[in-house]
Order: C-alpha cells, then sequence, then structure tokens
C-alpha cells in the first residue's frame, strides 16, 4: 500500500525558504500543509472556534480568520487560545488591525505591505512581526491588481501578478524581513499557472497555491485539481487552499484528496470504490460514502476498497488494505490486500470494513 512514490519522483518539489506558521513550517521541503477559511463572524469567538475545529478535523493544517475592524481584531486573543491549529489574520490597509492580531498571538498574518499606507506602518507591523517571528503572506489577486501595473499590461495578467507581488515584497525586503510567503491567485487557470510559474523562476519565497473563485463544490473541486495539479506536477507550491462556495469543511477534504492522489500527502482513510457495473447487485454508493464518511477523521494511513462484486472486486483492489466486496443472496467478502479473508453476511460488511480499517489506521498512527 505504500509503494507509490508520487508526483514527486518525477519532478522534484522547488527549493524554497521555510517559514513557520505557528507550528506548522511551510516550504524548504516541509510536507505541503492544507489551508481553509472562516465563514463565521470573527466576534462569535464560539462559532469560530467550533468551526476551526470542524475544519482541522476535516483536514486543515492552518486556518485563515477575515479580520475586518477592531471587533473582530478584538476576539482574536480568545481564538488563539483555544484553536487547535495556527492562525492566519486576514488584514486589508489597516495596519492597526495587524498590529491588534499580531499582539493576539496570530501564528501569520496576510497583508500586502504596499496597501497600508507610509513607510512608517510598514516598519511597525515588520517590527511587531519580526519579535513574534510571525510570517507575513503578500496575497496578489489578479481582480485587485494596482492601478498603475494594470494600465501597464492593458488588463490583468500573469506578469502584472508577479510585478504587484514583487513590489510587496520590495517593502519588506527594505526593512530586512524574509519571513514572507505569497500568493498568487486569479479565477483564469492558466493566469494563475502562468503567474506561479514566473514567481518561481525569481523568487525563493514558499507560495501558497489557489484559484479564487472556483465555484462550488464540484465545479470549484475540478477547477482547483486541473490548476493546482499543473503547479504540483511541476514541483510548485507549499501550502494550498481549494477555495469553494459550499460548506467550508469540503475545502481541505477536496484538498487532502487532491494531495494524496499525487502522493503528496500521507496519513488517513483513502478510499477506493468501483463504479459499478452490472455485475453489482447492492446499492453501493451510499455505502461507499458512509464509509469515508465514517473514517475521515482518522489519522494513520490506510487504503480502503469497497466494490461492488465478489468477482473482480478482490483483484481490482488488492493495492488496498482492506476491503468489501459485495455479492449475491446477500452476503459478501472481507479481504485484506487482495486475499479474501472472511464470508460474512451484507449487512455486517460495513461496520466490518469501519473496524478493520480503524484498527490498521491506529497501528500506523
Ligand atoms: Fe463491476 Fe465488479 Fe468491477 Fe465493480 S468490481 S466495476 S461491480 S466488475
Amino acid at each position: 500500500a505504500y509503494d507509490h512514490q508520487g508526483i514527486s519522483a518525477i519532478s522534484p518539489r522547488r527549493k524554497t525558504r521555510p517559514v513557520r506558521v505557528g507550528g506548522v513550517q511551510v516550504g524548504g521541503g516541509a510536507p505541503i500543509s492544507v489551508q481553509s477559511m472562516t465563514t463565521t463572524d470573527t466576534t462569535d469567538v464560539a462559532g469560530t472556534l467550533a468551526q476551526i475545529r470542524a475544519l482541522a478535523d476535516a483536514g486543515a493544517d492552518i486556518v485563515r480568520l477575515a479580520v475586518p475592524d477592531r471587533d473582530a481584531a478584538a476576539a482574536l486573543r480568545e481564538i488563539v487560545r483555544g484553536t487547535p491549529v495556527p492562525l492566519v489574520a486576514d488584514i486589508h490597509f489597516d495596519y492597526r488591525l495587524a498590529l491588534a492580531a499580531l499582539e493576539a498571538g496570530m501564528h501569520c498574518i496576510r497583508l500586502n505591505p504596499g496597501n497600508i499606507g507610509s513607510r512608517e506602518r510598514v516598519r511597525e507591523v515588520v517590527k511587531a512581526a519580526r519579535e513574534r517571528q510571525v510570517p507575513i503572506r503578500i496575497g496578489v489577486n489578479a481582480g485587485s491588481l494596482e492601478d498603475d501595473i494594470v494600465a501597464k499590461h492593458g488588463w490583468p495578467t500573469a506578469e502584472g501578478m508577479v510585478e504587484s507581488a514583487a513590489r510587496h515584497i520590495q517593502f519588506l525586503e527594505d526593512e530586512g524581513y524574509r519571513e514572507i510567503k505569497v500568493s498568487l491567485k486569479a479565477h483564469d487557470i492558466a493566469m494563475t499557472v502562468q503567474a506561479n510559474r514566473l514567481f518561481a523562476e525569481r523568487f525563493e519565497y514558499p507560495l501558497h497555491l489557489g484559484i479564487t473563485e472556483a465555484g462550488t463544490l464540484l465545479s470549484g473541486a475540478v477547477k482547483s485539481a486541473a490548476g493546482l495539479g499543473i503547479l504540483l506536477a511541476g514541483g510548485i507550491g507549499d501550502t494550498l487552499r481549494v477555495s469553494l462556495a459550499a460548506d467550508p469543511v469540503e475545502e481541505p477534504r477536496v484538498a487532502r484528496v487532491l494531495l494524496k492522489s499525487l502522493g503528496l500527502k500521507f496519513g488517513g482513510a483513502s478510499l477506493t470504490a468501483c463504479p459499478t457495473c452490472g455485475r453489482c447487485s447492492v446499492g453501493m454508493i451510499p455505502i461507499a460514502e458512509r464509509v469515508e464518511q465514517r473514517l475521515g477523521q482518522l489519522k494513520g494511513e490506510v487504503n480502503v476498497a469497497v466494490m461492488g462484486c465478489e468477482v473482480n472486486g478482490p483483484g481490482e483492489a488488492s493495492a488496498a488494505d482492506v476491503g468489501v466486496a459485495y455479492g449475491h443472496n446477500g452476503v459478501g467478502l472481507l479481504f485484506k490486500a487482495g486475499k479474501i479473508v472472511k464470508r460474512m453476511k451484507a449487512e455486517e460488511l460495513e461496520d466490518a470494513l469501519v473496524e478493520e480499517a480503524t484498527r490498521i489506521a491506529n497501528e500506523r498512527k
């Protein structure tokens, strides 16, 4: 089950300068971390913490929160105290909110230094970030490029995005600050890919990947997988967010599946399920969905299969650590690594599978 080497075997990951977001290293060869963002009102401390925990349980390594005003900033200290994962404060324009977020113990701030006014303000934010060793994420979006850059290129372009990033980076480097990570996002996949590639040629700062306004669960997942997949397959990307117009817990779930399918992340359960065909005599799709959900919290690596027939199931899913294959007449098979271990009543198979998968995952934790 561990024999695949993943996409890194084909194209090595780009060497980047590591930064630390709380206990999570980003870049410098660290595993690619998964990010997501809360949708709650940040002033609702209990609600925000509940959502942060749900996102962490779904696989988020780092969670970002909007900090739009002083009230939101005032809630951060308590949120930091209760969070199970490092947090990023998302700040636009107001350097006082950045200072408040740093003061509250946030583990990273997202802020474009060229947008907060005078050099003096940048200096103050950098000083506070440096004291706490907190990185700054520069976030460039194609839709909000500086007017002069758009005017120069005629419209938003990949080159313009990199130019914008370079400008913001310069503000921090002028202050001697290099705890930086950068995102270059567009809703256009080609532009996102091109911008990240151009950036990667010029800078060694770690990259946070994402496609903006990717869409609802299905279209957003596919679009993100296409765009981020191209970059990841070229060794680019140190952390990522799959942005979805859906329940936020879907974001880390999709991101994890993406990373696992490229062999860039290990741990947790991976489900193989056959598409079913005329050989299948049970309604298997809801079973596969339930199994995936029931195993969603496992930390140890385990590959699980739910297959629609006894004839081909165990063989087709021989790479799975444990699987079930449904047969006719209300019976089916439990198999491990392609070998049949037990014939059971069909209604008992799901529980037997979950139990065995949990045991294996816990052994490997
Ligand atoms: Fe069809 Fe069986 Fe293959 Fe599933 S495992 S697709 S039911 S042949």
